[in-house]
């Protein structure tokens, strides 16, 4: 009787599988993601997704959001886009998605806001837009009541949930998901028909046909506000720019947990100071030891 592992996502396999930058690329080879999220006061969080897809390589970011967010992103984010989506005394309303269909790429649902009015928005980019597509945070809450409808999409889902998303979308507690994270994971990708990164201390990263590998990079200065939304940017950028979407998965988990130990070994940060921006700025030191 063999059991079954799943393979740890190690540094010779990012080596072998990350794509370089071709010398004649221009910023439409890489990709053109966009960020949509954020309702009024919330800026911070798709700030960071935004950020984070640029610094992994992205070639170009779009944000979408309400208007009074703008300008607040673009003072962190110079390199960004914008696009203002209609509001309601600050909760984002229901958006037409059709100019969403021209990205390579979608991360939705950072501080997006629970409103039923929103989920109908987010519930439609999910059902409509045929490019692979991130839902993390807020938007997991509202991709639960349509999860099987999901399946028949010919572009990825993605979903990165950590523990407590997890329970919520499957019903499961919290401590029964800890006693086997890997065969709930892998129950639950199977069943919809997706990609899921479940992510925690170990983070098990999981395809629709229930491959799974392991990624055991970062520390617990990980454990703080907005470092869930940094990978969702590393995702976004590392799917666009990458045919397979489990080691395009399994890299940018590698290299956002690698940024938090880099910040940490070379005495920029502790596991206590570290902010979710440290692991954006880390990633270059990350990309220089890779290539
Ligand atoms: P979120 O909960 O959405 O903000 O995401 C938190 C991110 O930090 C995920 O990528 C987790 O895998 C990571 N993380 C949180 N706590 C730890 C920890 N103690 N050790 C390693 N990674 C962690
Ligand atoms: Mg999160």
């Amino acid at each position: 009787h063999r059991k079954s592992f799943a393979r740890r996502w190690e540094r010779d396999d990012v080596i072998a599988t990350l794509r370089k930058r071709d010398t004649f690329s221009h910023k439409g080879s890489h990709g053109k993601g966009v960020v949509i999220g954020g309702q009024q006061m919330m800026p911070g969080s798709v700030t960071l997704t935004a950020s984070a897809a640029l610094r992994a390589g992205a070639g170009l970011l779009t944000v979408a959001t309400v208007k009074d967010n703008i300008s607040i992103i673009a003072h962190k984010c110079t390199e960004a886009m914008y696009h203002v989506l209609e509001e309601q005394d600050g909760t984002i309303k229901e958006n037409d998605v059709t100019p969403f269909r021209t990205f390579d790429g979608a991360a939705i649902g950072m501080g997006m806001g629970r409103d039923p009015v929103t989920a109908k928005f987010t519930q439609r980019l999910i059902h409509d837009l045929d490019i692979p597509v991130i839902v993390d945070a807020d938007g997991l809450h509202h991709l639960k009541p349509i999860l099987n409808k999901v399946g028949k999409r010919n572009y990825p889902l993605i979903i990165t949930p950590h523990y407590g998303e997890m329970a919520m979308l499957t019903e499961y507690t919290i401590d029964r998901i800890k006693l086997s994270p890997m065969a709930i994971a892998k129950e639950f990708a199977r069943k919809y028909q997706l990609y899921v990164v479940l992510k925690g201390k170990f983070t098990i990263i999981t395809s629709p046909d229930g491959k799974q590998t392991v990624s055991d990079t970062g520390n617990a200065g990980l454990a703080k506000g907005g470092t869930g939304d940094v990978l969702s940017g590393v995702i976004l950028a590392m799917v666009m720019q990458h045919s397979s979407h489990l080691e395009a998965l399994c890299n940018a988990c590698y290299i956002h947990g690698a940024s938090a130990d880099m910040r940490v070994k070379t005495g920029r940060n502790t596991e206590i100071d570290m902010l979710a921006s440290d692991v954006i700025d880390g990633l270059s030191h990350v990309f220089h030891t890779l290539f």
